[in-house]
């Protein structure tokens, strides 16, 4: 018999996930009662709390409440929208932009818009789930080269023709730190007529002198043959994501994005909040106190087995799945918040923790952290 109790199989307790009911307090995180320092948070710049963005959200939900109510193309097209892809569009470089319900939502739509079953898709072996949705959803032949192997993807695109390719890859990657060579892959994109799609959702305020990323960093955006995806969800402190590309392409992918179509639209205060973040992300004092605690961490954190990143995410692999959730634990007891991250997250064998620093991070607290980690390893 089939019920609700036993529809899933068994999950061995050491893969099962828990969700931790917590609360963030600016760089603290408290849970089950206990307050702990936060090296778990993709808020990287801490402007979710930036007393600037909560006034912008707080006086767009006196001005217009809270639901949108509808999709965009029905009746939630609020100006906000089309202002903040106004902004995101030339702060980093692209002819237009198009917001929706958040990054997940943005790959599941793009990838079925862009690609039919005719078309081949290549992406990096570590790319985001999203990506891997999206590409599934497409019912495109997906082909997957070795983590940021521009040579092997070379030699796919050689031996696979098609006459529609796409080439898709994360800008940072989200659990390694580490970077694509984003410019090597458009070279491949151009030498074999395909389009190049970077999500850099970790990339966008973070890297960089302005914080525009791995696709500006590289002098590529705006690109005829690139789009760019991200998330307002991470370092610009908010909820919901944007496309970027040429006004052709967002105009295309506005008439056929199924998650733009049939999803209400974003909440005016949560664009506001968003809108105001990325005014004071432009600032660059946020983004100089991250880099700098980047730097900081790596300098002190010089005797502990880090992947090596250089970016806001670090790290430190630890194989087995007892390994990782033993080093976290005591962690916790030490007082930080760092979260184990195990198959099928990561792949198998590589259990690691995923530190993940912030402008919110004063050294004292990188020390501890430093210092806590050196104990158990
Ligand atoms: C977090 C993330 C997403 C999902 O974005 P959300 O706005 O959280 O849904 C997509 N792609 C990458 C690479 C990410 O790291």
């Amino acid at each position: 018999m089939v019920d609700s109790r036993n529809w899933f199989n068994i999950i061995p307790s050491s893969r099962q996930r828990k969700l931790l009911a917590s609360r963030r307090d600016g760089v603290y995180i408290e849970v089950e009662g206990q307050a702990l320092l936060n090296f778990s948070s993709n808020d990287y710049l801490g402007l979710s709390t930036h007393p600037e963005v909560i006034q912008a959200t707080q006086d767009a939900v006196q001005q217009h409440g809270l639901g949108s109510g509808a999709s965009r193309l029905v009746s939630g097209d609020d100006p906000l929208l089309h202002a903040l892809e106004q902004d995101l569009a030339v702060w980093k470089g692209f002819e237009a932009c198009l917001l929706l319900g958040s990054g997940m939502l943005a790959n599941m739509g793009l990838l079925p818009a862009l690609a039919t079953r005719h078309t081949h898709v290549f992406t990096d072996k570590l790319n985001h789930a999203s990506l891997v949705d999206g590409a599934r959803l497409s019912g495109a032949k997906v082909f997957r080269y070795p983590h940021l192997s521009v040579e092997m993807l070379d030699m796919l695109l050689q031996r696979l023709p098609a006459s529609r390719r796409l080439i898709v890859s994360d800008g940072v990657f989200s659990m390694d730190g580490d970077v694509a060579d984003v410019a090597g892959l458009l070279a491949l994109a151009e030498q074999h007529d395909a389009l190049l799609l970077i999500d850099d959702a970790h990339g966008t305020g973070t890297l960089g002198k302005s914080g525009k990323g791995v696709v500006d960093l590289a002098g590529i955006a705006g690109h005829a043959r690139v789009l760019e995806v991200g998330t307002l969800g991470k370092a610009l402190g908010s909820y919901g994501a944007y496309v970027l590309g040429t006004t052709q392409m967002i105009e295309g992918l506005r008439q056929r994005m199924r998650t733009l179509m049939y999803s209400t639209a974003l909440p005016v205060p949560v664009l506001a909040g968003a809108k105001a973040a990325l005014h004071v992300l432009q600032r660059g004092f946020l983004l100089q106190k991250l880099q700098q605690n980047i730097t900081y961490f790596l300098k002190q954190a010089e005797n502990i087995p880090l992947v090596a990143s250089l970016t806001a995410i670090q790290p430190v692999l630890l194989g087995t799945d007892a390994a990782a959730l033993k080093a976290a634990r005591q962690l916790r007891e030490a007082g930080f918040f760092v979260p184990a991250i195990r198959p099928p997250t990561v792949p198998e064998g590589e259990a690691r923790l995923r530190i993940t620093l912030s402008a919110s991070h004063e050294p004292q607290h990188i020390d501890g952290l430093v210092k806590a980690l050196s104990k158990m390893i």
